[in-house]
């Protein structure tokens, strides 16, 4: 279901949360507007300054997002998507589609914490569960991965994260979401994504 956490007690990262404020560009009183209503971040001069070292929780983040998401619309949630890739830092590993679709599931993780702990462990490369995934299933021989995102994230705003993975390895890659298979934005638990390239 999109926008409704899974667990309690989850925070996310600064880092995170200003990639959707950055993402919303043109759309600055909006999150200014519904950021600040739920507490994160602080205005200064009118400006929202996020603490990207800081965490947040996560259930007023979602709140702050739904809110945010009513207003703009797909092609908007699809574009702060797009651009989250962009303001993040990748390991030496990823190098191809496959990889890059991979590390998304572990950068969540990573950006999200439980009781303080963060809920990748880069030490040992183990995952906590309690903020759902982004899949990847490969199938061998094929330029093709499937991905079944089971998160609190709108579906278009997923996509294009996905897709931004894709073309940053595969410019001219096509990401569908599969219209046969449930949707979050019709209150279903996943959606699903096919890359191909
Ligand atoms: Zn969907």
């Amino acid at each position: 279901m999109q926008f409704k956490a899974f667990e309690p007690n989850i925070e996310v990262n600064g880092n995170t949360v200003y990639s959707v404020v950055a993402g919303l560009g043109y759309f600055t009183n909006l999150s200014r507007r519904f950021y600040s209503q739920v507490g994160i971040g602080k205005v200064i001069n009118k400006e929202l300054h996020i603490d990207l070292d800081g965490w947040y929780s996560q259930d007023s983040w979602l709140a702050a997002f739904e809110n945010i998401a009513k207003t703009v619309g797909d092609r908007v949630l699809f574009n702060i998507g797009l651009s989250v890739p962009a303001n993040a830092q990748f390991p030496p590993w990823v190098v191809d589609v496959h990889s890059g679709v991979k590390s998304i599931d572990i950068a969540y993780h990573l950006n999200h914490r439980k009781n303080g702990t963060p809920l990748f462990n880069p030490d040992n490369g183990t995952i906590t569960e309690g903020i759902g995934h982004y899949g990847y299933e490969s199938f061998p021989g094929e330029n093709k991965i499937i991905s079944i995102c089971h998160n609190p994230f709108p579906c278009a705003f997923d996509h294009g994260i996905i897709t931004a993975m894709a073309h940053k390895f595969a410019p001219l890659a096509v990401v569908k979401h599969d219209d046969s298979k449930e949707c979050r934005k019709k209150g279903a638990e996943t959606c699903t994504y096919v890359i191909t390239w």
